[in-house]
């Protein structure tokens, strides 16, 4: 016998914005199921983990889920800048345990937590609005009935695909990386390597977990280059350029390999029963290709939206806009923002990251943060590129203020 099951609310999708979609959701009293294909959350990570200790707090992530960075350090052909704190304001987080918190958080509201089940089919209503999901378990075929699903399935985006409202991304970031072991790390600094060597397009990375271990990755935009991520990676590594050479000895212990979305926030991201939330919004800073604080937030600002509308009984596209309103007034001109510097940065010679890197330099701590962030609202950026004392960050700023 097929299985069968009817809930308010379906979650398709284990990581970050699922589980907290479905934490909101059923916090809110109303019955839900989070469905992912894997044998666990987070059984493949394909993620680096880095995020900002300010979001941990607020989503109120255990302090043993991450390893917190003071000095971000990068480096280019010819040229190094370190931008230090007082205090530390960003994180490397142990994936694993972050996103299993999140999913028992999920389950401790009082969701049901489903575990390799594959979707791969919707379910339409005359109106052709989705109305459940189909895929296949352990033990077979598997059907979902629901009054909203959402679609938290990341960079796949399977179930808005299968009601034909999104096509493959476009313009993506891909990503291999290696946790190894080193003989030498300083767990309080995170690296950014930039140039031709390191990637053509993007960058490369050094994370620090703390007790010797790091994560060592290469970022490479696509269609720009047509590197392969994790070749390149291990050419670096064997090359032992720039700051990896510190590293001395490194025996990897987990291979990451992930593709994150990069054609801005072109999605949208509500329709009758229907919600997309974190990658497979689109929801990410292409500056650094950061999604995972976004994914939380905007999952749990989901979740609420969705269950507020089951108990509304009024589920259609009007009733779940709050959620895209909600989400664009949030971080659209931000990301927009971050989008035209890394229109500017994708293009780099050697030669002229070289003299990007000494405009970093003159970035104050907070400038910093915000630029990398993303964080810098419209007005803040309209003082840098008026009032900074010096040209190069004035002319930065009116560029990407610009356009
Ligand atoms: C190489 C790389 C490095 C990155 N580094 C960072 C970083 O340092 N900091 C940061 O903030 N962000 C980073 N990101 C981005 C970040 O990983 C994503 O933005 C974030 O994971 C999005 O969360 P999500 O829940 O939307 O999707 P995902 O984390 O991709 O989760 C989707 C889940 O859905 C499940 N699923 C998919 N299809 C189905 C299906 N058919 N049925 C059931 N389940 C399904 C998957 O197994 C998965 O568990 C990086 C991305 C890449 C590729």
């Amino acid at each position: 016998m097929p299985e069968e099951y009817d809930y308010d609310l379906v979650v398709v999708g284990g990581g970050p914005a699922g589980s907290s979609a479905a934490f909101a959701a059923a916090k809110n009293g109303i019955k839900v199921a989070l469905i992912e294909k894997e044998n666990s959350i987070a059984e493949t990570v394909r993620t680096s983990g880095v995020t900002w200790i300010e979001s941990i707090k607020e989503f109120g992530i255990p302090d043993n889920c991450y390893n917190p960075i003071k000095n971000f350090s990068f480096v280019s052909p010819n040229n190094e800048v370190t931008i230090s704190d007082s205090i530390a304001t960003a994180a490397v987080l142990d994936v694993r345990k972050t996103y299993r918190w999140l999913a028992n958080e999920a389950e401790g509201a009082g969701a049901d937590i489903f575990l390799k089940i594959n979707i791969n089919e919707v379910i339409k209503n005359e109106n052709n609005d989705i109305i459940g999901v189909k895929g296949t378990g352990p033990k077979g075929e598997i059907t979902f009935h629901s009054k909203i699903v959402i679609d938290a399935t990341g960079f796949t985006s399977v179930i808005s695909k299968a009601m034909g409202f999104v096509t493959q991304w476009k313009r993506f970031g891909a990503g291999a990386e290696y946790e190894a072991i080193v003989e030498n790390s300083d767990p309080d600094t995170w690296w950014l390597m930039v140039g031709q060597e390191y990637t053509p397009a993007g960058y490369a990375w050094i994370f620090p977990l703390g007790n010797n271990i790091v994560r060592i990755g290469v970022g490479v935009g696509k269609p720009e280059s047509d590197i392969d991520p994790t070749q390149r990676l291990k050419e670096i590594i064997e090359k032992q350029l720039g700051p990896i050479k510190k590293l001395g000895k490194i025996t990897p212990i987990e291979f990451h390999y992930g593709l994150i979305p990069n054609d801005g926030l072109s999605r949208k991201t509500v329709f009758n029963n229907l919600i997309l939330v974190g990658d497979s919004a689109g929801q990410a800073n292409p500056l650094v290709l950061e999604g995972i604080r976004y994914a939380i937030r905007f999952g749990r600002v989901a979740g609420k939206v969705a269950s507020d509308a089951i108990k509304n009984k009024k589920t259609d596209e009007d009733a779940l806009y709050p959620y895209e309103e909600n989400w664009r007034n949030a971080i659209e001109t931000k990301i927009n923002s971050a989008g035209k510097v890394q229109d500017r940065w994708i293009g780099l010679s050697d030669k002229e990251w070289d003299k990007e890197l000494d405009i970093i330099k003159e970035l104050k701590t907070d400038e910093f943060l915000d630029f990398i962030k993303a964080d810098f609202g419209l007005s803040n950026m309209l003082k840098l590129a008026m009032n900074h004392p010096k040209l190069a960050v004035r002319q930065l700023f009116n560029l990407v203020k610009g356009k």
